[in-house]
C-alpha cells in the first residue's frame, strides 16, 4: 500500500523537461539571466546569488524555476490574499519529493529565506515571501483513495476539493475545511477544523503518515511507526518542520446527502441566538456543527448567520436542528438536503482569491455572556465600506477527546475558534480595514486564550499559550529537525539558541 502510496503520474508535468528547455532559455540563458539574482537571507540580509549557481539549480529540478522575468511568475505568486504583492527571487514550481529535496537543499546552503506554498491561502500571506525562494508545491496535486484500507493518500500541494471528491465518490470522508480551495498542506499540518470535526476530530487527527522533506534536505516518513516524534510535531505544529509531499488520511463511511445550509437572523435577534448557541454547542450532537458569523455589510446590512451541517442522517439532522429554528424566525432558512461536497463549496465564491483580508483570532476556552455585548458591540460600531465580521467555529465533540499531548495541538478543550475579519478591494480602504480589524480585537482578545495557528502568527507569550503543554517539547524538536529555522515562515516556534 505504501508503494502505491507515493505514485502519483502527472501526465502534464511528465511533459515539463522538454516544454521547460525553451522557457529556462528565456528565463534563465538571455542576457538578463546571466547576471546574479538577488535575494535575501532568513535574517534579512542582502545577497547576489551567482547566476550560474541559479542555472545549475534550475537544471537539477524536473519542474520550472521561475525568476522575475519568467512566463508563469506573477501568477505563481500570487496568494489568495490580495492584500499582499510580495517577489520571491525565486520560484521553484517542484514535480515532486525529489524536487522539493533540491529545492531544501538550494535554500539551505545559500541561507536563504525560504517560503513554502501549498494551497496558497495564508491569511497573513507568509507563504510568497519577498526576495526568498518560494518552494511552490501547486503542481504537487494529486490525490487518490484506497477504498478498502479507506486511506486517501493526497500530495502536499493539493486543495481539499481533491480530497472530498475523490472520498465522496467512494462515500467516505474525513475532516476538511469549510472552503473546497483551501490547501491540504497547510491546514492539516495547523490542525484543521471543518464541518466533520466534531464527529472526527481535527484534519490532523486523522492524518496516519506524512512524507517530508526536512532542513537537511532528506526525505523521511513519519508516522506512528516511523519518525514517531516528528509525526507528533507535524500534526499541530504548522510549518515548522518541513515540507510535506503527501498525507496519508483515515477516511469514515459518511452519507454524501447532508442536512446543512444557512440559518440567518436579524440582528436584533442576535444576542437571544447568541446566547442559545453558545449553550447549546455543549451538548448538541457531535454530528452537528455550527460555524456562526456577525456580520455588517458594505450597504449597512447587519445579520448573524449560522453556516450548520449534520452529517447522522437527514431525520436525526431535522431533530437537532429544531431547536436553533425554534429561538427566533430566521429571516432565511436555506437549511435542507444537500450533498457533503456541495456544502464544502458553498463558501467558495464568497471567500474568492485576490480580494483582501485582514484577520486576527483566538481560542475562545469559555464562551460567556460579557463576550456576547463585545460581538455585538464591534458589529454595531463598524461604519466602513468593507465585510466587516466575527466567526465563531465550535469546537468540542471530538475535538476536545484527544489528549492535549497526543500531537501538537494543545488546545483540545476550547468551546470556539473566534476571529474578526475585514474584507475589501478597493486598496484606498486598506488602512482603514486594518485599523478596524486591530481595534475590534482588542476588545474579543480578553475573552481568548491562545490562538489558531493557521489564521494568526504571534511570538512571545501567545505562541506559549497556544501550544501550553506542548511548547518545551515543540522547542526541542524544532532544534532537532530545523537548527537553523529556515522554516520560519510560519506561526514560528524557534530553535533553542546554539551554544
Ligand atoms: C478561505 C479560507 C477558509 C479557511 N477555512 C478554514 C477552515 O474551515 N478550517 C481551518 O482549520 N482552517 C481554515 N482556514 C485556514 C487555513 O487552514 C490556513 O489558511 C492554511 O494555512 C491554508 O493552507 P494552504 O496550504 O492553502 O496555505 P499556504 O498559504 O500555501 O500555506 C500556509 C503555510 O502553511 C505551510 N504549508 C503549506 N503547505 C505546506 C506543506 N505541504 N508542507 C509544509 N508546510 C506547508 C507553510 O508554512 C505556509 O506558510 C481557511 C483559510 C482560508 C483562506
Amino acid at each position: 500500500m505504501f508503494m502505491k502510496r507515493r505514485q502519483f503520474i502527472h501526465t502534464a508535468l511528465a511533459a515539463v523537461p522538454a516544454l521547460a528547455i525553451p522557457r529556462f532559455a528565456s528565463a534563465l540563458e538571455g542576457p538578463a539571466s546571466l547576471s546574479d539574482v538577488e535575494a535575501l537571507t532568513g535574517d534579512r540580509k542582502e545577497i547576489l546569488l551567482k547566476g550560474a549557481d541559479v542555472k545549475d539549480f534550475a537544471a537539477r529540478l524536473r519542474g520550472e524555476l521561475l525568476l522575475r522575468n519568467s512566463a508563469g511568475y506573477d501568477t505563481a505568486r500570487r496568494a489568495w490574499n490580495g492584500a499582499f504583492d510580495r517577489h520571491p527571487a525565486l520560484i521553484a514550481r517542484c514535480s515532486g519529493p525529489a524536487d522539493v529535496m533540491e529545492a531544501v537543499k538550494f535554500a539551505t546552503s545559500n541561507q536563504l529565506l525560504l517560503s513554502v506554498r501549498g494551497g496558497g491561502h495564508s491569511l497573513s500571506g507568509q507563504s510568497v515571501c519577498e526576495k526568498g525562494l518560494m518552494i511552490d508545491l501547486s503542481q504537487m496535486n494529486g490525490a487518490r483513495v484506497d477504498p478498502v484500507a479507506r486511506i486517501a493518500t493526497i500530495e502536499g500541494g493539493a486543495l481539499l476539493g481533491a480530497l472530498d471528491r475523490e472520498a465522496q465518490a467512494h462515500g467516505l470522508a474525513t475532516t476538511a475545511g469549510t472552503v473546497s480551495h483551501t490547501g491540504v498542506g497547510g491546514l492539516t499540518l495547523g490542525g484543521g477544523f471543518g464541518r466533520l470535526g466534531r464527529r472526527f476530530g481535527l484534519a490532523c487527527d486523522n492524518v496516519r503518515a506524512i512524507d517530508v522533506v526536512t532542513a537537511d534536505g532528506k526525505f523521511l516518513t513519519a508516522s506512528a511507526k516511523e519518525n514517531k516524534d516528528l509525526f507528533w510535531g507535524l500534526r499541530g505544529g504548522g510549518g515548522n518542520f518541513g515540507v510535506a509531499t503527501s498525507f496519508d488520511f483515515q477516511l469514515h463511511p459518511v452519507d454524501p446527502m447532508m442536512l446543512g445550509g444557512e440559518l440567518v437572523y436579524s440582528f436584533a435577534d442576535a444576542p437571544a441566538v447568541l446566547k442559545f448557541v453558545f449553550d447549546y454547542a455543549r451538548e448538541m450532537p457531535d454530528e452537528l456543527n455550527i460555524d456562526l458569523g456577525l456580520v455588517r455589510l458594505p450597504n449597512d446590512n447587519r445579520f448573524l448567520s449560522l453556516d450548520l451541517c449534520f452529517s447522522g442522517g437527514i431525520a436525526a439532522g431535522e431533530k437537532a436542528i429544531a431547536p436553533l429554528r425554534a429561538i427566533a424566525k430566521p429571516v432565511a432558512d436555506h437549511v435542507k438536503p444537500t450533498p457533503y461536497v456541495k456544502l464544502q463549496q458553498s463558501a467558495d465564491d464568497s471567500l474568492s482569491h485576490g480580494k483582501k483580508y485582514y484577520l486576527k483570532g483566538g481560542f475562545v476556552q469559555q464562551t460567556r455572556d460579557a463576550l456576547i455585548d463585545v460581538v455585538i458591540a464591534t458589529i454595531a460600531d463598524a461604519k466602513l465600506p468593507v465585510v466587516h465580521a466575527v466567526s465563531m467555529q465550535t469546537a468540542g465533540g471530538a475535538y476536545r477527546r484527544m489528549s492535549p499531548t497526543a500531537t501538537a495541538f494543545a488546545q483540545r478543550a476550547i468551546e470556539f475558534n473566534a476571529f474578526v475579519i475585514a474584507i475589501w478591494e478597493d486598496p484606498a480602504l486598506s488602512d482603514a480595514a486594518g485599523q478596524w480589524a486591530r481595534g475590534a480585537w482588542k476588545n474579543v482578545e480578553p475573552h481568548t486564550h491562545g490562538f489558531y495557528v493557521n489564521e494568526f502568527n504571534d511570538d512571545g507569550d501567545r505562541m506559549k499559550a497556544t501550544y501550553g503543554v506542548n511548547y518545551d517539547r515543540m522547542v526541542a524538536l524544532k532544534s532537532k529537525f530545523d537548527p537553523g529555522n529556515l522554516f520560519r515562515l510560519n506561526a514560528n516556534v524557534a530553535p533553542a539558541k546554539r551554544a
